[in-house]
């Protein structure tokens, strides 16, 4: 066995690449796949590894774009991008030339082409997923040749290459249309379920972001707002950061290791948890707003629902979770999105709603997961591809209606399936129907 090993924040994926490749140019990244065409092996790119699912793993060629980041040059209001640029310093570097994305997750510590290849969205119901700010992209496919691909230019390929989970090359740039920088007032709010869900449908057309936590065994959520505003920018300072930061990450993760340590008292640490919730407001620069320190580890699954059917679904999980009683003290995150023409996004033609459950670290995650997507199905579920789904090909290729038409281009991409890992086979190739045969 190789010696190298790379795993993902959750280890939920470890595996040992028999070589991690940190190229510094788009010339290298070409002679690693044209090496790698030759000696036939397979090539994963890892982002910042912040996929809950098997994305990512391999035992052949592991390539790190690490030290292939930063911004190339700035279009009006479009920056080019190199694909390994952390979000970040992408928010920083953005910041410094008056720009600023459209919106983000809830974290900025993945890459940027990790993000957009996995449909990562945030909240808000005039804006896509990640994807959809993207107005160009370049990547090296299997054979080593240089694809850019446009709304105007290559189309077909455009649309499977905005969300391709890394199966169609090696993405190296983007370009992505931003907006001049602005400054956002976040509120979080705490609120009963019954309030929220009568309001529901005013607050996510009043507010630009618009989300909420639901914490299970109670009738409590804390709504989380931002709008533009013309206030003045307040960074947080040091008092900020022990609240938010320390305080917060460290309480949870202490009641995290309780909840472990003692499953049953995990209802009782959401009743808790659920009573501590805070109300806050601060004003910062967009960038700063949108990611929140994760010192707590765990494991999630995320759907994409239809945005109609959100109240009833929403509705159905809390009351398998009361009627279970599972070992469960992390809360429901519900956010809304517009939907897109973009082939493998969740949010592929329909505006939506998705739904996140988590469990901590080193708890037993499985039926719980397992139940809650069955209630998912009910209402045409597509996974977060980036989370942890039990969907199989045929199951997937029911929710998409352009899945044959990405795998047409995939296999023009990478006809001997170059990027394809065990995970990745698993839910692209229908063994049984042979439709996607390599
Ligand atoms: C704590 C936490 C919070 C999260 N919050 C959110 C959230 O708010 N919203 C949301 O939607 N998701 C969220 N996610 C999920 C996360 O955004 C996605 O899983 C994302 O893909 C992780 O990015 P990464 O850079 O770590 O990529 P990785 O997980 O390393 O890789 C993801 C995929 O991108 C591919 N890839 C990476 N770089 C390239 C490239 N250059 N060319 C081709 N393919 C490439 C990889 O091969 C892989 O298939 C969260 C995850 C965690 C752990």
């Amino acid at each position: 066995m190789s010696q190298n090993t790379w795993k993902n924040w959750a280890e939920t994926c470890v595996c040992h690449p028999e070589q991690i490749i940190l190229p510094h140019t788009e010339e290298e990244i070409i002679e690693v796949i044209k090496a790698a065409a030759a000696h036939g092996k397979k090539i994963r790119v890892a982002g910042n590894g912040h996929s809950f699912t098997q994305l990512v793993g391999t035992d052949s060629l592991l390539l790190a774009l690490d030290h292939w980041n930063g911004i190339v040059d700035i279009e009006g209001q479009s920056a080019r991008v190199r694909s390994g640029t952390n979000i970040k310093v992408l928010g920083e570097s953005l910041y410094e030339k008056g720009l600023a994305q459209e919106n983000l997750g809830d974290i900025d510590v993945q890459s940027i082409a990790g993000a957009i290849s996995t449909g990562t969205h945030g909240t808000g119901i005039q804006f896509g997923n990640l994807a959809t700010q993207v107005e160009e992209i370049t990547f090296i496919n299997a054979r080593g040749e240089r694809i850019t691909c446009s709304e105007a230019q290559n189309h077909d390929i455009f649309k499977a290459a905005q969300v391709s989970l890394g199966a169609l090359g090696v993405i190296t740039e983007f370009k992505l249309k931003c907006l001049p920088k602005y400054v956002l007032q976040l509120r979080n709010v705490k609120n009963t379920v019954k309030d929220c869900m009568s309001r529901l449908e005013e607050n996510k057309k009043q507010h630009r972001n618009y989300e909420f936590y639901y914490f299970p065994y109670t009738e409590t959520v804390q709504e989380k707002i931002s709008n533009v505003t013309d206030g003045e920018a307040k960074e947080g300072g040091m008092l900020q950061y022990l609240n938010d930061i320390i305080l917060e990450n460290g309480a949870f993760k202490l009641f995290s290791e309780v909840s472990r340590i003692f499953p049953s008292s995990s209802r009782a640490i959401s009743k808790l948890t659920g009573k501590a919730a805070g109300e806050s407001v601060r004003n910062t620069w967009s960038h700063r707003v949108y990611a929140t320190a994760r010192w707590v580890r765990f494991t999630e699954m995320e759907y994409n629902i239809p945005a109609e059917h959100f109240e009833e679904c929403f509705y159905e999980i809390k009351k398998k979770i009361e009627d279970t009683q599972y070992d469960l003290h992390f809360p429901i995150e519900c956010r809304f999105v517009k939907g897109d023409d973009i082939w493998l996004s969740p949010a592929y033609g329909r505006d939506s709603a998705y739904l996140a459950c988590h469990m901590y670290k080193g708890m037993p995650y499985e039926k719980y997961l397992r139940d809650m997507e069955t209630i998912f199905k009910k209402y045409e579920g597509r996974p977060h591809w980036g989370k942890l789904h039990y969907q199989t090909p045929d199951s997937l290729r029911q929710l998409y209606p352009k899945w044959d038409d990405f795998h047409a281009i995939r296999k023009e991409m990478d006809p001997n399936g170059m990027f394809l890992n065990a995970h990745l086979s698993q839910i692209f190739i229908d063994e049984k129907k042979a439709v996607l045969t390599e």
